[in-house]
């Protein structure tokens, strides 16, 4: 029989009712036969995400050596999901256990893992599933970062021999049984890691919209749904900003080639986006571009040089400053004379000045600046590529807004340009590039 893998999101997760709606969708059809579950959400809009209450714990924890009344806030919730689905289980004794190996291992990625493994907990008691710890099959090395051959070949393993099973998305565990989670929103990766282990012919992914939109749809109002994506314009939407899903969950899925099928916990018939390997013409649909996604919290390192092509070693020499101070940039357009290097802020925090004077001193530019506050926009699809004029539209649309176009670049694969602007004008950007490129 084939399998598919089923993974809901923390709002899917949030409350007794919609893990009863998940149950509902699990049971609906044979072949969900695993199940990766994030840790409950939030169930209104200033309501807070378990994970963010975890993080607060370890704080706590950091700063009083104890974190017992943020803790509590967390077991009132889980009480209540398993007093409300009138579960049989002990959940003060898992519990009580969470809360003191909190302060024994001490650890942020240790606390942050706790939301999926009683929220697994809680899914198997309710779907009558084996309970599979994450921390037993999902590989880390000691220094946190995760080994996708060793943990495809754990799971295989450990899960041939389970019909059904729910695993805690978002962490895994070290040889020494230290905890170690991926980044924010990992649970999408850990679904993808245990579609590929046990060749899942689809790995449906449920989330709280009714799939992938053409634009955050935070941003702009009710934009449409992507009937199919393929893989490339995935990544390249979710790197860009569409946390929908998770970057790095197409790897895993991409060695086998297994469909990833956007779905939505609140409206289960609607078919939501599927994402394939490539694209066939018809689906396409004569679109030009697929969907926009961006990013906020750039800057932009400004390099003037006369002659700057010719001069041999340059852009090396440059990117030579980058890597001594440990900085990796995102984008690199070039001009006859010029150079822009884009990079996050996060990456360039605080090493602003010893970066312009080391380039000051390697290359002597005639001008060099550091140009803040830039976001991204991202604007995508394959059908960019045949379609002359997409950038023209695009430059136009901003134009047309009065936005200013501090950097453009488009990618090699010519089914990208991404433009930087001002971050006051982010929204404004996304809805003007939406807007051009409604039919
Ligand atoms: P989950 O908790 O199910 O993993 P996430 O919050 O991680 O859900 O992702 C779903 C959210 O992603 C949506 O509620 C939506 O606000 C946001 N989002 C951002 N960009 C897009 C997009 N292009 N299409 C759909 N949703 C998007
Ligand atoms: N709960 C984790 C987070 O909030 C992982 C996830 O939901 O995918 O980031
Ligand atoms: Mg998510």
């Amino acid at each position: 029989m084939s399998v598919t893998v089923v993974k809901f999101g923390g709002t899917s997760m949030a409350d007794a009712k919609s893990i009863n709606q998940v149950a509902d969708i699990v049971k609906q059809d044979k072949k969900r036969r695993y199940v990766v579950v994030s840790a409950p959400g939030k169930r209104f809009s200033q309501d807070h995400k378990i994970t963010d209450m975890l993080y607060a714990c370890y704080h706590d924890l950091q700063i009083n050596g104890e974190c017992k009344a943020t803790f509590d806030k967390i077991r009132e919730r889980f009480k209540g999901i398993v007093s409300d689905l009138e579960l049989d289980i002990d959940i003060d004794a898992y519990l009580n256990h969470v809360e003191s190996d909190m302060l024994k291992y001490n650890s942020a990625e240790f606390c942050a893992s706790r939301g999926e493994y009683l929220s697994a907990i809680i899914t198997a008691a309710k779907l009558g599933y084996k309970f599979i710890d994450a921390k037993d099959i999902m590989v880390f090395n000691e220094n946190g970062d995760f080994e996708p051959e060793i943990t495809n070949e754990k799971v295989k393993q450990v899960l041939s021999k389970v019909e059904r099973a729910v695993i805690p998305g978002f962490y895994g565990g070290d040889e020494s049984g230290l905890v170690h989670t991926f980044s924010r929103g990992g649970s999408d990766v850990s679904g993808a890691v245990i579609a590929r282990a046990v060749g899942a012919t689809m790995y449906e992914n449920w989330t709280d919209v009714n799939g992938f939109m053409t634009a955050d749809p935070r941003i702009v109002s009710n934009p449409k749904p992507i009937e199919k994506l393929s893989y490339k314009e995935l990544r390249e939407l979710a790197y860009m900003g569409a946390n929908v899903l998770h970057p790095e969950s197409i790897f895993p899925v991409r060695v086998g080639n297994i469909p990833i099928n956007i779905r939505n916990t609140f409206c289960p018939e609607a078919k939501g986006t599927m994402i394939v390997p490539e694209l066939e013409e018809k689906d396409m649909n004569n679109r030009v571009i697929t969907g926009i996604a961006g990013k906020k919290g750039y800057s932009i390192v400004y390099i003037e040089k006369s002659m700057m092509n010719s001069e041999l070693g340059f852009v090396r020499k440059v990117l030579a400053v980058l890597e001594y101070y440990n900085i990796s940039f995102e984008h690199l357009p070039t001009g006859i004379d010029t150079m822009s290097i884009v990079i996050a802020d996060s990456e360039l925090a605080g090493k602003e000045e010893v970066v312009i004077e080391r380039i000051k001193k390697v290359v002597n530019p005639d001008h060099i600046e550091i140009k803040s506050n830039i976001s991204l926009v991202a604007t995508v699809g394959h059908g960019m590529s045949y379609k002359p004029g997409t950038a023209s539209t695009l430059c136009g649309a901003l134009a047309k807004e009065n936005i200013n176009i501090r950097m453009i670049d488009q990618g090699s694969s010519e089914m990208n340009i991404i433009v930087g602007i001002s971050t006051s004008d982010y929204e404004k950007a996304i809805n003007a590039i939406y807007n051009a490129f409604q039919k």
